[in-house]
């Protein structure tokens, strides 16, 4: 057993270590307060929606604390994948499954007793071996991460029986602190990981299950397959998921829609198992963009573009359709979730609802039927509907990205004009991505994300420097890949006479931060109270640019800024593609394409939100 313990370093590092390994320059909310407070060693549960960026708080204090890591996931094939794209950024993890033969096991094995791995991830079924165990306690190990916690509890909705092994860790390995992490909230399923793990002077920390990107629409069903072959065509690029109630319709749907031109594939678990893995594979991997599947397909799937989820029947329960719809638009980009709703399939579940025998059970699911019911039909915003649903309060009536909302936000489904980015350029990338990925058989998105490839095709990068500047772009990445598509971008622009463009400056000196923290704070406080900037300038003594400009700045540093509650400029779509064909964000070159009848107020708070939009 090793008698010192794994040091971390100091907290303000982290910054540096999530750019200089995962290529972001600022931490999405709760981040950097969950990192700290595992830095300290002091045991962790975090509850966050899919998407939220859960992993980072495990992995960037991995590659601070001096030991291994040991991550706890159900999933085998996420595991894969998780650890592909930890490689990819030059970090050194493996994963322990029944996938791997014994030899390779081994070989893993003597990686992690030898220090040179960081990063482990582990089925939970291996903590049930004892000599397994025994083989653990001769490891160094810094942190324990058990990744989707509330598989440990029987009241959340996937309950595995091996997540009870975990206890046995706490014992083992008294010292070493645990975080958990789960996208279940409930009251009950988060009590339970608490017990069941003993965590100790544990601090939960709770971020909002709101998804800014995602935009909720229904239709009505009748009538609809035009359209849905309509939006996927008009969304040949992206990839898609539409679920559906019953097997025979997986496949019914999927041939329909093949015959009208479009690759679409069903998925539901009556088919053989390989033909499931490849079907899985195919979308990972951009080759397949349409699944038409029952819900047994998305829980071991961390696809992060995926743009598209439609439900073609009525789901079963609101959090059902909450969990199915999260897995839309991980990495931030807008992405869209439309139920297709006819009363008629109240009876499909209704149907199967009124052969539960038991009289508890059979209430509870019609109750949670009528929810959905209730969602389908409602007058209210679906976002404040559904947050609502899951005990958070929306602050405000409208959201401003559901078809309540916004009436005509089915037609903004062309997900085109958010960043000001070239799109022939990025469609040249989306190429490159997947012959890169290809040879290296790992998903495209495992190489860049779709963010990186716009910020890419927005910024033209010339330069290794520059390149390192991209999202999502760090070290490793930028000696890996920079070269060739460098190349590619630079031949691009060669052609087409474009220069790289430069970036908002977001280094701040240390009187800027220290500022950031008290004036620029004040106003991002008085901002997210719902005031407008012209009333924030009053109530502060200051003039509106200069809110603007604190807003800018906050926004910058990554700070999350709610701009929805304020006022659109009569013209935004109109100064949007100005920013678009300029492409640069510019208030200068916008305003001589515009011309004088534009003022720089305008054109500022316009840049603002668009900028805002391209952040969530
Ligand atoms: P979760 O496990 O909560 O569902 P992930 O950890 O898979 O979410 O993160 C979702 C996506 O967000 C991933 O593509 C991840 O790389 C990205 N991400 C995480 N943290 C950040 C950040 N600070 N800045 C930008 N992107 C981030
Ligand atoms: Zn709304």
């Amino acid at each position: 057993m090793p008698t010192t313990f794994p040091m971390s370093k100091n907290n303000s590092d982290s910054q540096a270590v999530l750019k200089k390994y995962f290529g972001y320059d600022a931490f999405r909310p709760l981040q950097d307060d969950i990192i700290n407070h595992v830095l300290e060693r002091r045991d962790t549960l975090v509850l966050m929606p899919t998407g939220g960026g859960k992993s980072l708080c495990f992995q960037l204090p991995a590659l601070m604390f001096d030991g291994i890591t040991i991550v706890i996931s159900p999933l085998i094939s996420l595991m894969k994948d998780q650890v592909d794209a930890l490689q990819a950024n030059g970090i050194s993890a493996s994963y322990i499954n029944s996938t791997l033969d014994r030899e390779t096991i081994a070989s893993i094995q003597d990686d992690a007793a030898s220090g040179t791995l960081k990063i482990l991830y582990l089925a939970p079924e291996r903590l049930a071996t004892p000599s397994f165990l025994q083989w653990l306690k001769t490891l160094t190990i810094s942190l324990i991460a058990i990744d989707e916690a509330h598989c440990i509890s029987e009241w959340g909705h996937d309950f595995r029986p091996d997540y009870r092994n975990l206890s046995s860790l706490r014992i083992i390995f008294p010292a070493v602190p645990v975080i958990a992490l789960t996208a279940t909230a409930t009251e009950r399923v988060r009590l339970d990981i608490i017990r069941h793990l003993a965590l100790r002077d544990h601090q939960a920390f709770i971020s909002s299950f709101n998804r800014p990107n995602l935009n909720y629409a229904v239709q009505p069903k009748a009538g609809s397959f035009p359209r849905l072959v309509d939006l996927l065509k008009k969304n040949h690029d992206s990839s898609a998921i539409i679920y559906c109630f019953s097997r025979k319709d997986t496949e019914n749907i999927a041939s329909k829609l093949r015959h009208h031109g479009l690759h679409a594939l069903p998925y539901h678990a009556g088919l053989d198992h390989n033909v499931r893995r490849k079907t899985q594979d195919q979308f990972i991997r951009d080759e397949v963009r349409i699944i038409v599947a029952t819900i047994a397909f998305g829980m071991g799937i961390d696809k992060p573009d995926v743009r598209l989820v439609i439900h073609y029947d009525l789901p079963k329960s609101v959090e059902g359709y909450y969990q199915e719809t999260g897995r839309a638009g991980r990495d931030g980009l807008p992405s869209q979730c439309i139920l297709f709703f006819s009363f008629g399939d109240k009876m499909k579940h209704q149907f199967f609802i009124n052969r539960i025998e038991d009289d508890a059970e059979r209430r509870n699911a019609e109750h949670k039927l009528q929810q959905v019911l209730d969602y389908s039909q409602t007058k209210q915003c679906r976002r404040k509907f559904l947050l609502e649903y899951f005990g958070e309060s929306w602050p405000t009536e409208k959201c401003g990205n559901c078809d309540v909302c916004v009436p005509q936000s089915i037609a903004a489904l062309q997900s085109s004009d958010e960043l000001p980015f070239n799109e022939e350029l990025f469609q040249e990338l989306r190429q490159l991505r997947k012959t890169m990925a290809d040879v290296r058989r790992v998903p495209p998105f495992v190489i860049f994300g779709d963010k990186s490839l716009q910020d890419m095709a927005t910024y033209f990068p010339q330069s290794p420097e520059s390149f390192g500047k991209v999202f999502g772009v760090g070290r490793h990445k930028v000696k890996e890949f920079g070269t060739v598509f460098l190349r590619t971008i630079k031949t691009f622009c060669t052609k087409h006479s474009l220069a790289e463009q430069s970036r908002p400056d977001i280094l701040f000196t240390e009187k800027e931060k220290s500022f950031l923290s008290d004036t620029y704070q004040e106003t991002l406080v008085l901002l997210n109270q719902g005031l407008s900037i012209e009333a924030i300038a009053l109530h502060r003594n200051f003039v509106p640019t200069t809110i603007m400009s604190h807003i800018e700045k906050l926004q910058m540093s990554g700070k999350p800024v709610k701009l929805d509650h304020l006022k659109t400029p009569p013209n935004l779509e109109h100064i949007r593609s100005a920013f678009k064909k300029s492409n640069s964000w510019s208030l200068t070159i916008v305003r001589e394409a515009l011309g004088d009848s534009f003022s720089y107020e305008e054109l500022r708070l316009a840049r603002l939100l668009i900028r805002a939009e391209s952040q969530t």
